[in-house]
């Protein structure tokens, strides 16, 4: 691959996240998937300002001016995957604690009812996109975006995002979507992860 932009080696094995994601799953969605939005971002910024560019700039420009909106789509589904392997743990998920099982329990009620919630907007997600976890001044919130739209662009700090499109899950859970996000939520974020990230942005 060529470009200033670099897809990032999966930070654990193909198979780590089974059975709640297999490694046919995992191996498609980031050699493929997430390796063909690099590739098509390098192709767009090439000659361009962008190339300079953070990939983080890039989809906080691309995704806030409606011209450069075929880039938003390739810089956002770069970013948006980024964050999504990095949050999940092989072997199974962590409970939150610290700052943010006091934000989930003060905003939510409970962490049982925030992913309640969280699954409820995944569902509610028309389409291909995302569902995520967001702050924004200071409160927890849950946010459904269509295609590469993500809290990065809107100004928001992005804590946990689960990928609704039908790549992320049909091999594993066919029309199944509340079960998989169920089961990523319950079994593979790495919610200490998600807390880190909550502190670093505090
Ligand atoms: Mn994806």
């Amino acid at each position: 691959m060529s470009g200033p932009f670099q897809l990032p080696d999966l930070p654990y094995a193909y198979d780590a996240l089974a059975p709640v994601i297999s490694s046919d799953t995992v191996t498609l969605h980031h050699d493929k998937h997430h390796a063909a939005y690099y590739n098509a971002l390098n192709g767009l910024v090439e000659g361009t300002a962008m190339a300079e560019m953070t990939l983080e700039e890039v989809v906080v420009k691309s995704g806030n001016d409606a011209s450069l909106a075929k880039m938003f789509n390739q810089a956002g589904q770069a970013w948006n995957h980024i964050i999504y392997w990095e949050q999940m743990a092989p072997g199974g998920a962590s409970t939150p604690s610290g700052k943010l099982a006091e934000m989930i329990d003060r905003d939510f009620g409970s962490f049982d009812e925030m992913k309640a919630q969280f699954v409820q907007t995944a569902v509610t997600t028309f389409g291909a996109g995302w569902a995520w976890l967001a702050m924004d001044g200071g409160k927890l919130e849950l946010i459904s975006s269509s295609n590469a739209g993500n809290p990065l662009a809107m100004g928001k700090t992005t804590l946990c995002g689960v990928d609704v499109w039908e790549h992320a899950y049909y091999l594993d859970y066919q029309n199944r979507r509340p079960d998989h996000v169920k089961a990523v939520l319950d079994s593979a974020v790495n919610w200490s992860y998600v807390g880190e990230r909550l502190e670093d942005a505090l």
